[in-house]
């Protein structure tokens, strides 16, 4: 049995420092001291902490041993006040983003490109986040389709399991996304299936290495002659993958090609901000030549505030997490990441293996640093009820409903860990066949989601959220 229900354990977990701290509506028409703020903010930093040092939490907190985070917390108060954009005050900010698109470029392959065409250089800029690097990359395929092609209707091909990022271009940008769905047993897109759905209007086709939910690596070498086939751009999400896969590749796993290599790909994403390990609030976006990357910029040449260019979405951004960001590559250098690369693997493989043992429960395609898993028996989100009990933060899935864990640099600083969580899944199985008939606590809002009157019920519900996210309590 759990130790507690899930109401019992999160009584309100998006506002437990009600009537503990002191809430502001307005400014306080008084200053408080500094060590007393920051007294306060260390108390909640501390606790949120312990949340996720102990190794229980799936993905989210990538690097962050403490050293690692001192560092860069070091690097970014030497440019927390500089804004990227004033490049002629602050000529380092040139510098530094030069080099992490130019460092970022080289461990995706980018010196391939020439082989395919000589003229070709990859080339990129920095962003805020994986998301901007994505919706950059569409707007990209969109107005380079417009002014190129005529197409003034744009389409983009997704798998199912690529990140909704594109789905948030699609709706900022006025470009229809034709979703593939990604049938079982291997969980990847059917490159025949995606083939089917171009037309004259595509501007772009997608996939993943890795995706989110699975961590599978579409079937990216067909994608990619799909692309060449009919001369449309072909977007690989290296949001997640692109700073591990090339060092898992180097370690001598089994991975596919991914990346420049594939004379098809004409653009990735790759967050520094996840395997990166740099602070959270940047990602790279790259593309095969500079004539792709021109169309994500921007410009108001008549402005009467000065003659104003913008490389991305973005307009002031911070320094700090800039020079954090190159602080953190060049710090670690292929060295440290392939060491993390190493010990991440090693507890993955451990999780792998573990969940494969336990005969009730599926893994999912060939998993790498995610591993994810379903069951035919049992319903995995009795396992996740189970899980929470004892501290442990899965990411939960749906259609069909699954679990997964995303293996960082924390799992790696706690001894026993993949034993740990392989035990708590043996009696996390037990416990859900235990169940067997109930409806899982997790079922209230995952399991809800899939036609049109349940997605419009679960918008309610997520809006409804974000509405009290931003309500002070
Ligand atoms: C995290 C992620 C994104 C989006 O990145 P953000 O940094 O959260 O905006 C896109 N694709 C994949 C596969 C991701 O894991």
């Amino acid at each position: 049995m759990p130790d507690q229900t899930i109401e019992e354990q999160n009584i309100d977990p998006f506002k437990p420092y009600k009537g503990r701290f002191k809430s502001y509506h307005q400014i306080p028409e008084k200053g408080r001291a500094q060590k007393d703020i920051f007294s306060e903010l260390s108390t909640m930093s501390e606790e949120e902490n312990a949340k996720w040092k102990n190794g229980k939490v799936s993905g989210t907190f990538y690097h962050a041993a403490d050293e690692h985070r001192a560092f860069l917390n070091n690097v970014f108060s030497l440019f927390s006040h500089v804004n990227v954009i004033q490049a002629d005050l602050c000529p380092s900010m040139s510098k530094f983003e030069s080099e992490i698109v130019s460092m970022a470029a080289s461990i995706l392959h980018a010196d391939a490109v020439k082989k395919v065409n000589p003229e070709d250089t990859v080339c990129g800029t920095v962003t805020s986040g994986g998301t901007e690097s994505i919706i950059m990359a569409m707007k990209v395929y969109r107005d380079h389709a417009y002014k190129e092609k005529g197409i003034t209707a744009p389409e983009i091909i997704k798998p199912k399991t690529a990140h909704p990022a594109f789905d948030k271009a699609g709706g900022y940008f006025g470009i229809k996304v034709v979703d593939i769905p990604v049938e079982l047993p291997d969980f990847r897109v059917d490159p025949n299936a995606v083939a089917s759905a171009i037309n004259k209007n595509t501007v772009a086709i997608i996939g993943s290495a890795g995706n989110y939910p699975y961590g599978l690596i579409d079937p990216l070498e067909e994608l990619s002659e799909i692309a060449l086939a009919h001369d449309i751009g072909f977007h690989v999400d290296g949001c997640l993958g692109g700073f591990i896969l090339p060092w898992i590749e180097k370690l001598g796993y089994n991975i596919p090609i991914f990346d420049f290599r594939l004379p098809g790909v004409t653009s990735m994403s790759a967050d520094t901000h996840k395997y990166g390990f740099g602070l959270k609030g940047t990602s790279v976006v790259l593309y095969r030549n500079k004539n792709l990357r021109k169309y994500q910029y921007f410009n108001v040449p008549d402005f009467p505030g000065g003659i104003y260019v913008s490389p991305s979405s973005s307009g002031s951004r911070s320094g700090g997490l800039t020079a954090s960001t190159w602080a953190s590559m060049v710090y670690l250098g292929e060295e440290g990441y392939m060491k993390a690369a190493r010990e991440i693997m090693t507890v993955a493989d451990k999780i792998k293996q573990g969940i494969d043992d336990i005969p009730e429960l599926l893994l999912i395609g060939e998993p790498t640093f995610v591993i994810s898993f379903r069951s035919k028996e049992i319903d995995v989100f009795h396992v996740n009820d189970f899980m929470k009990t004892k501290g442990w933060r899965f990411n939960v899935l749906q259609l069909p409903p699954a679990l997964h864990f995303c293996v960082t640099m924390p799992q790696t600083q706690v001894p026993g860990i993949a034993d740990q969580l392989i035990n708590d899944l043996h009696s996390g199985v037990e416990y859900a066949k235990s169940k067997s008939g109930t409806v899982a606590e997790t079922t209230a809002l995952y399991g809800m989601a899939g036609t049109v009157e349940s997605n419009q019920m679960v918008s309610e519900l997520l809006y409804g959220y974000l509405d009290y996210f931003y309500t002070v309590v």
